[in-house]
């Protein structure tokens, strides 16, 4: 392979994924597929995960699939980022005396496979040393 060969097989390997298709979440926003939304603005919206890990389990989701993960939405757009944890605030605040964990996965490796920035607001009788179950 020659070195543009090999540096373009490093850029498709390590670039985040980006694409033109519709997200999981973003098909949720459109309402075309369904889920139990919790909370929505102009920015983002908030629904029930699928396969909850806690008693509370909530997925807060910019509205935009332009950042895939929360490095590029802190680096781009911290007050939507800052959006997204007074929206898991809110809900944690009605649904869990205001204490929850927040977990944004950022990476494969990490758990990560929606690659459209969320964060999981978790709650309801956490145990401490919990955090990588
Ligand atoms: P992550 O592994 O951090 O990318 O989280 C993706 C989360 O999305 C997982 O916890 C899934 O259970 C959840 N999920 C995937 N599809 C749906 C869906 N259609 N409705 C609700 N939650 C979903």
């Amino acid at each position: 392979m020659d070195g543009e060969g090999a540096a373009s097989v490093a850029r498709s390997t390590m670039v985040p994924m980006t694409s033109t298709e519709p997200s999981v979440f973003t098909k949720i926003v459109a309402r075309e597929i369904p889920a139990t939304i919790v909370a929505e603005d102009d920015r983002v919206i908030a629904f029930e995960d699928i396969a909850p890990k806690a008693p509370v389990h909530v997925l807060v989701v910019p509205k935009t699939q332009a950042y895939a993960n929360v490095g590029e939405l802190a680096a781009a757009d911290p007050d939507l980022l800052a959006h997204v944890v007074q929206t898991a605030q809110r809900i944690a605040d009605e649904r869990a005396g205001g204490q929850f964990r927040l977990v944004f996965n950022t990476g494969e490796a990490a758990g990560q496979t929606v690659f459209h920035v969320h964060a999981h607001v978790l709650a309801g009788d956490l145990q401490e040393g919990t955090l990588a179950s």
